[in-house]
This record gives structure tokens, C-alpha cells and sequence, in this order.
């Protein structure tokens, strides 16, 4: 029995802890990502903190060669890919060529354009079901956990769901002037593109932070949000019966929201090319290198998230509302992990879904998003994991 883990950044870092505090379902782990003194570094803390040992490996992740040589070396029931967007694809045809299950936190994305879609995703199912193997898309916290907060309501909640609105709330302080909390590339592509939701079976487009709403977050109080377009929205129209309307919105500062358009004004967050004193350097990965590394974040951030998914509908021939959340303290996580809260509520679900699978409980043939699986053992393992969640009936 085993599991191979691709990718030791922050959310890396959580998963790899976590395997090991569940040693007992996965067996022996390998964590494998490009820098290997990076996986050196967080099985050092994996030890002292509970005593298990972990295999490091360094591996290519674009090529697929290399990781079908890895895979055939380790032998793991699955690979949980925590490396980032761009290595999904040619991790799910190594996983494909391979016949072993596939999991991810997060969907692919083209380096050269911010467009982040499931379709080239979704276009493994035939070949994964013919193969009989499993793949599960975005098991981290949104997407993740908020596909499986809607399937649970839907399940013992509701006849019908109208609206979803996913409220992403990080109420931390880091202290810096600027900072991201998890890789800066991603996150500001994600945050600078423009936004959209989901309406009477269309599409709608706004511009990059045009729509703000002021939402009450429990625990922490009123926060200005901003929609956003995020993956899950994509399955999740899919899957909901009877949705009318789905929208995303995060917080964000006045401070973070005035540097992204200040960077963003100047070139900085450009994704193409530019000539520099004779060398071509992409701006957001050289402001990447300046800015702090996410995972070092963890020892200086102070407060809670808020992630939820505030659902409208009818039971039984009634209108209905309810707050489904969670609340995590970043501090509380470091002394567990070592880790951030937006790290960790990233990589405790992900090692669930793992887990999931590991247990034979999550399964099937061909490639799967959260919501299309049974909600009720993902929850149970939320509240024993470290991700506690609420129901309010409002
Ligand atoms: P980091 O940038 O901190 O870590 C990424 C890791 O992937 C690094 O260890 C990096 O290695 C490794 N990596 C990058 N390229 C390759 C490659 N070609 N081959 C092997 N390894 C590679 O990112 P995070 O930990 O913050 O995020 C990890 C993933 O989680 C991302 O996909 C992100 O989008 C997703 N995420 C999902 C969330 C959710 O709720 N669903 C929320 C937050 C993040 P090196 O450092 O050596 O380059």
C-alpha cells in the first residue's frame, strides 16, 4: 500500500503532514516535486512531528515519461497532484498510461493564457473509465469542500437549490504591505482576470472587481467581497438540479486591491514575454521572486477564514436558507502543520479525497468533480481532519 505526492509548496507541505498523521490508511508515502531539498525540508518536520518516516524524490512534472517512471518506481493506488495547474495534464496522462488514480486541487490552466476550464479535464473520462480508474478533480477547499457543502445540502437540505452564493473570507493579518497567500502567479492571475457568474442558463461577464457586496461572516464579522469567476461554478451548474443563479466572491482589502491595480497598471502582472537588458523574462514571475514565499507566511499570520456557501431554496414546498461554513485560525494551524490557514484548508481536503479512495468509500470509472460523490463520509471526515463545519438555518 502506498501514495505518491507531486508537489511540496505550501499546500504541500499540509498534505504531506496530514498523510502521515494517517499513515495507517496510506501505507508508505513518497513526496515528489522539482526542488528535492524542498521535500527534504518538510519531511524533517513530518518526522519530528509524528514520527513517520517519507521517501523524497525530485521529479519534472511537465514530462510524462518521467513521472511514468516515477509512478512505475513507487507504485502508489494514487497520486495526489499538489504541484501546480500547468502539471495536471501530463500528470493525468502518466496516471492514465499507468492505470492509477488521479487527484488534484485545483483545475488546468494554459502558462500562456489566464483561462482556467475543466474542458481539457473532462476530456479524459472515456479513457479513464475504459482504463477503470477513478480521477477526482479540485479536492482542496474551494473548489472541494464547497462542491461537497452543496451535494450535502442538496442531499438533506433541499427539494430544490435556486442560488449559491461561495463566500471565501481570509480575515488574516501577515503584516506585510503586500503578500499572497498562496502562489503569487496563480493568485493573481485568478484575482486581475474578469469576473463572471451564472444566471437563467447564461453566462455573465463583469469587469475584473466591479461587483462588491458587503456579506456578514461568522466569527468574524462584516467584510466587503468581491465577485470573482472560480472553477467550481463550472461543474456545479452541471450538477445542481433546479440552480437559477451562482456567484463567488472573496475579501479582499482596500491595501491588497490598491497594489494588484498599482502592479497591474505598471506591466507587472503581464504573462507574456518582455525583453530585459537583453534577456526575456515574464513580469508576474519576476514579481514572484520578489514577493514573500506563501509558506512563509505561516509563522506571522493572525486570524480566521470564513469559507461557505450561503444556499436558497424550497423544502417541501418552502423557501429556505442556509449558511453551510467553516472557520479556520491560521495560528491554530501552524502549531498542527507548520502552515497557513489557506494552505491548509487546501491540503487537509485534498489528503481526504486521498484517503477516500484509499478506503475504497470515493471511487468510480472516469474523471469525477466533488459534488458528484456521497457528501456525507467527505463531511464526517471534515470534522475529525481539523475542518469543523457549521449549518446555519437562517
Ligand atoms: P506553491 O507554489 O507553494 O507550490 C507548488 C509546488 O509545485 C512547488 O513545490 C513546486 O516546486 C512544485 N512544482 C512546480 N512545477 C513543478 C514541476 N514542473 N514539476 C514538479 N513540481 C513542480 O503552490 P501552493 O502549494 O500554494 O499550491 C499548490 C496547488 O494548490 C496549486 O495548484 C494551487 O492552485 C492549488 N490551490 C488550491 C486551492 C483550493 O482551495 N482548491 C487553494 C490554494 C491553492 P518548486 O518550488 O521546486 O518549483
Amino acid at each position: 500500500m502506498s501514495v505518491l505526492q507531486i508537489g511540496a509548496g505550501g499546500v504541500g507541505g499540509v498534505v504531506a503532514h496530514k498523510l502521515a498523521m494517517n499513515a495507517g490508511v496510506f501505507g508508505e508515502i513518497t513526496l515528489a516535486s522539482k526542488t528535492l531539498s524542498k521535500c527534504e525540508e518538510i519531511a524533517k518536520s513530518v518526522l519530528e512531528k509524528t514520527g513517520i518516516k517519507i521517501t523524497c524524490k525530485s521529479v519534472n512534472a511537465d514530462h510524462v515519461e518521467e513521472l511514468i517512471a516515477l509512478i512505475n518506481e513507487v507504485k502508489p493506488k494514487v497520486v495526489i497532484n499538489v504541484a501546480l495547474p500547468y502539471q495536471d495534464l501530463s500528470i493525468m496522462q502518466a496516471c492514465l498510461r499507468t492505470k492509477t488514480h488521479y487527484l488534484d486541487t485545483a483545475n488546468y490552466e494554459h502558462p500562456e493564457s489566464a483561462k482556467f476550464e475543466y474542458k481539457e479535464q473532462w476530456a479524459f473520462h472515456e479513457a479513464y473509465k475504459e482504463a477503470g480508474i477513478f480521477a477526482l478533480l479540485g479536492s482542496g477547499f474551494d473548489p472541494g469542500v464547497t462542491n461537497v457543502f452543496c451535494a450535502y445540502a442538496q442531499k438533506h437540505y433541499f427539494d430544490e437549490i435556486h442560488s449559491i452564493d461561495i463566500l471565501d473570507c481570509n480575515a488574516g493579518d501577515h503584516g506585510y504591505a503586500f503578500a499572497t497567500n498562496f502562489n503569487p502567479e496563480i493568485n493573481l492571475r485568478e484575482v486581475s482576470s474578469k469576473g463572471r457568474y451564472w444566471e437563467n442558463g447564461e453566462w455573465i461577464e463583469t469587469e475584473a472587481m466591479e461587483i462588491m457586496q458587503v456579506w456578514d461572516y461568522p466569527e468574524i464579522g462584516k467584510r466587503d467581497s468581491y465577485l470573482l469567476y472560480h472553477e467550481e461554478l463550472e461543474s456545479l451548474v452541471k450538477h445542481i438540479k433546479g440552480l437559477k443563479r451562482i456567484r463567488f466572491f472573496m475579501t479582499f482589502s482596500a491595501n491588497y486591491l490598491n497594489h494588484m491595480r498599482c502592479l497591474q497598471n505598471v506591466g507587472m502582472l503581464r504573462i507574456d514575454e518582455v525583453e530585459h537588458n537583453g534577456e526575456k523574462i515574464i513580469p508576474i514571475q519576476f514579481l514572484k521572486t520578489l514577493l514573500p514565499d506563501p509558506a512563509s507566511l505561516a509563522g506571522r499570520t493572525i486570524g480566521k477564514t470564513n469559507i461557505g456557501c450561503y444556499i436558497k431554496g424550497i423544502k417541501e414546498g418552502k423557501e429556505k436558507t442556509i449558511y453551510i461554513y467553516n472557520v479556520c485560525d491560521h495560528q491554530e494551524c501552524y502549531k498542527e502543520v507548520n502552515s497557513q490557514a489557506i494552505s491548509y484548508t487546501t491540503g487537509v481536503p485534498a489528503m481526504i479525497g486521498a484517503k477516500l479512495i484509499m478506503e475504497g468509500k470515493w471511487g468510480g470509472r472516469g474523471v469525477f468533480n466533488m459534488e458528484e460523490l456521497d457528501p456525507d463520509v467527505f463531511m464526517e471526515e471534515l470534522n475529525t481532519q481539523g475542518l469543523p463545519w457549521k449549518v446555519l438555518e437562517l
